[in-house]
């Protein structure tokens, strides 16, 4: 018998409560926060980063690589 002990909440059973989000506006699509994370939660879509809200744990890394701000728990 074997069990898996998970040293921190999962994020498919738990999320975070702080998830970043993407100003559109703000975006230039410059693809930063895509390309120097490699996180699988944030991609570009039609010239716009986008998070994938169901895979994004709330570390905040791509909100502080963004160089121009378009990335914040506010918008
Ligand atoms: S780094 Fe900022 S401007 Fe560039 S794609 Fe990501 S959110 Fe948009
Ligand atoms: S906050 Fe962290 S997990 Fe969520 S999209 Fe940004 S880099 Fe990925």
């Amino acid at each position: 018998m074997r069990a898996v002990i998970f040293k921190s909440p999962c994020i498919a059973v738990s999320k975070p409560k702080k998830q970043p989000e993407v100003n559109a506006q703000k975006c230039v699509g410059c693809g930063r926060c895509v390309n120097e994370i490699g996180c699988p939660a944030i991609a570009l879509s039609g010239g716009k980063a986008v998070i994938d809200r169901t895979l994004c744990f709330g570390c905040g890394l791509c909100g502080q690589i963004c160089r121009i701000g378009a990335i914040g728990t506010d918008g």
